[in-house]
């Protein structure tokens, strides 16, 4: 059964509800999100944005520079700055939260370990656990009914 899980900013300015699971979780140890989360990685719960409802006040966009050129918007609660997810590419459509403002940060568990290349190199990962030096091919690795929510909201890209 899908879980309903709420979350939100520092200040409570931003609430938000998870209507669903998410169709994939990574946790990311690329620079960025080391630079901008001021931490070893971050962890992003990937889910459509209708699947999102927004409680109290709507978060900002933030654009950020990003090494590929490919757009990255952060968004944040327009008070506290704190971010409670990004649009990767421009996707409307697409949300990857940052798993550590739900109210329950430690309930979801990372599908995948990606850029672990830039990992701190202390962090040592739990054995058995999905790493990826960069990225992965989604085809292989995410479940197919994650891949079916996939192409409802973005086609077969
Ligand atoms: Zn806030
Ligand atoms: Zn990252």
């Amino acid at each position: 059964m899908a879980q309903v899980r709420e979350g939100g900013c520092s200040c409570g300015a931003v609430r938000y509800r998870m209507t669903s699971d998410p169709m994939f979780v990574h946790c990311c140890h690329c620079l960025d999100c080391q630079k901008q989360g001021g931490g070893a990685f971050a962890i992003n719960a990937l889910v459509e944005t209708d699947r999102i409802e927004i409680l109290g006040e709507a978060p900002e966009a933030v654009s950020m520079p990003t090494e590929s050129g490919r757009p990255h918007d952060v968004h944040r609660c327009p008070h506290c700055k704190v971010a409670v997810w990004s649009d990767y590419g421009r996707r409307p459509s697409l949300r990857f939260v940052r798993v550590s403002t739900l109210d329950d940060p430690h309930a979801i568990q990372p599908d995948a370990h990606i850029f672990t290349r830039s990992k701190v190199p202390w962090v040592v990962l739990p054995e058995g656990q999905r790493a990826f030096d960069v990225y992965y091919d989604m085809a292989r690795e995410w479940p197919p009914e994650s891949l079916a929510r996939r192409r409802a909201i973005l086609g077969d890209v």
